[in-house]
């Protein structure tokens, strides 16, 4: 029998397959980094979010929005979350009809473990050169927003989508973008995922933005 002809380019199903094997070292890791409280990939998702955002400014609304749960869901793994002592609800100083979260010090002792990435994934990526890395989460980025684009994952606070970001606004190849927010040049490689400062910019800049982000280079006629 014949060898199957080489194909021109990596497959999708490939990538996906590759993907899904760092996905297990992902779980693996987690699981050996044990949380004592046994939470759910829910519960854990939860506990990771209002860890990275300011106390007490989400809502259940806001947490299954992000996440891209249901309500209900959602609802089960906040009430099992305060259960556990892990999260504190109070009144929105804000709105006084909306209820918010935030951690409890035994919720970011537990938020500590569940936010640590693998060891062994942490070296792997330290194996590769500073501009494969810059490569790698760029190409995530675009995964993401693809994702975001196609609605199979929430809004995400992402530079490249922050009315804040000026991508190629300069000639230096190591720090070509621009943060109105910070007021500095920044390079591929600083590009965030998840900002507390994003401000997701209207179409008419969003759209031109990205895809001068993905070209490269500014268009000629402004170049
Ligand atoms: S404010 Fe945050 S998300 Fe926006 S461009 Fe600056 S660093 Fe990126």
């Amino acid at each position: 029998m014949s060898a199957p002809p080489p194909q021109p380019d990596a497959s999708p199903d490939r990538i996906a397959s590759g993907l899904a094997r760092l996905s297990t070292v992902l779980k693996q890791g987690a699981l050996r980094q044990g949380s004592s409280q046994q939470l759910s990939p829910t519960q854990q998702q939860v506990l990771t979010l209002v860890s990275v955002r300011p106390a007490n400014s989400l809502t259940l609304k806001d947490i299954a929005a992000h996440l891209g749960l249901k309500t209900p869901s959602t609802s089960r793994s906040v009430a099992t979350l305060v259960g556990k002592q892990l999260l504190s609800k109070k009144t929105s100083p804000i709105d006084a009809r909306a209820i918010v979260f935030a951690l409890t010090p035994a919720g970011r002792h537990e938020a500590g473990i569940t936010t640590e990435w693998p060891d062994a994934l942490l070296a792997a990526i330290e194996e590769l050169a500073a501009d494969e890395r810059a490569a790698i989460l760029r190409m995530l980025i675009k995964m993401i927003r693809q994702l975001q684009e196609n609605g199979d994952l929430p809004r995400q606070r992402m530079c490249v989508d922050c009315d804040h970001f000026h991508p190629y606004a300069y000639a230096n190849p190591e720090q070509p973008h621009h943060c109105d927010y910070v007021g500095a040049p920044f390079g591929d490689r600083e590009l965030r995922l998840d900002c507390n400062e994003q401000q997701f910019a209207p179409e008419h800049h969003r759209q031109p933005r990205w895809q001068l982000f993905i070209n490269g280079q500014p268009p000629k006629e402004i170049a």
